[in-house]
């Protein structure tokens, strides 16, 4: 134990100049550095409260949400940079380049509905390392993790793009790119911040994690957040095909993630989501769907077929055609199975993840 004196120097020591000294930039997501800020400024506690109210929930812009906050010059907003918009010409989808404080270039995609809801498409990591074959992402391997900040400031960004279009952003989902858990803590500490009441208070049902099906992780993600969706991108139940179609498949054996679905169907109220990609002749055959039923016999899920946007690293792969899906969503249906059939948008624009800023890094590399 120190002598007082020697304590009295310590805290001295940390407050005025060390390990706790006040970076010289706070993220606006840090709530520890932001109290500290404010108390360091001697500020009532409600200048907080009215800035991440007018910034995280009412989105206004950075200089409405700044207005007047004493230690605005020392608080980071954004760590992304915009690099490129490009919307969609035929409906209501556009697309966020963006590039991190390292150069990197990441995907946000909107989508806005014909019913007026709003849907943000966030990414995790720049790449991945999941190596999907029907994937522009997973082509490029694995890069780097976004941090919490960079992940949280795609939602800044798309809410005060929104509200500027006087719209509000309605849903949040993981299916940028990268698979969020592999990024876990960081995955955890952005969901944190979005549903935390005093930050971005939004709805946890409001916001959905893909997975192509991380077992361990999805089971401790629906614990720790139960009412927070999580979809698994299953594509098979037959294990070869799986595994050609995902290649992270080898370390995850489908037992195991029939056991995660039935962990997660006792932790959480709701339906998993299954995402099934339609695939010609590859796994959207009669027999495929009736493997599927058996699989998911006595699991709580909803199924969502999704017709395929193909991408020219995969020319071999093709999307099943129209009545295809609607043969394969009736079988479902007939055995009792909950299935819908999901509309993309943005296939003017590139939007299933990874492709444009793949164009992107071909074009920087001069390669087309
Ligand atoms: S589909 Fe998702 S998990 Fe698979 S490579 Fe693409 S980003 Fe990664």
């Amino acid at each position: 134990m120190l002598p007082d004196s020697r304590r009295q120097l310590v805290v001295f020591l940390s407050e005025h100049k060390g390990v706790n000294a006040l970076p010289a930039v706070i993220s606006i997501f840090d709530t520890t550095a932001v109290e500290r800020l404010r108390r360091s400024l001697r500020l009532d506690p409600e200048r907080v409260r009215v800035l991440r109210n007018r910034l995280l929930k009412k989105f206004e812009s950075d200089d409405d949400g700044l207005l007047g906050f004493p230690g605005r010059d020392q608080l980071q907003l954004h760590v992304l940079e915009q690099f490129r918009r490009v919307d969609s010409s035929i409906d209501g989808a556009s697309k966020l380049l963006l590039k991190t404080a390292t150069g990197m270039l990441i995907e946000a995609v909107i989508l806005r509905i014909a019913s007026g809801r709003t849907t943000l498409c966030v990414s995790s990591q720049v790449g991945c390392a999941a190596s999907c074959e029907f994937c522009a992402t997973g082509k490029m391997g694995i890069a780097q993790n976004l941090s919490s900040a960079e992940i949280l400031d795609q939602v800044l960004q798309v809410g005060q793009l929104l509200a500027r279009e006087e719209r509000r952003l309605d849903n949040i989902v993981f299916m940028g790119m990268g698979e969020p858990f592999h990024n876990e803590d960081n995955l955890n500490d952005a969901l944190t911040v979005l549903t935390s009441p005093q930050l971005f208070a939004r709805s946890p049902k409001s916001i959905l994690v893909s997975t192509v099906g991380v077992p361990d992780a999805m089971v401790r993600c629906a614990e720790r957040f139960p009412s927070v969706n999580l979809a698994l991108s299953l594509h098979s139940v037959k294990a070869e095909t799986r595994l050609k179609l995902i290649p992270l498949t080898q370390r995850h054996s489908l037992g195991d993630l029939r056991h995660a679905i039935r962990e997660i169907n006792r932790v959480q109220q709701h339906e998993l989501m299954i995402e099934y990609l339609m695939l010609a002749g590859q796994n959207d055959s009669i027999d495929d769907a009736d493997d599927l039923i058996r699989w998911l016999d006595g699991v709580n899920v909803h199924v969502n077929l999704i017709p395929y946007n193909p991408i020219e690293d995969a020319p071999h792969l093709l999307g099943s055609d129209r009545d295809t899906i609607d043969r394969f969503a009736v079988q479902l249906k007939g055995s009792g199975l909950k299935t819908t059939i999901r509309y993309s948008l943005g296939n003017d624009i590139a939007a299933a993840c990874g492709q444009l800023v793949q164009k992107e890094n071909r074009k920087r590399n001069g390669v087309h």
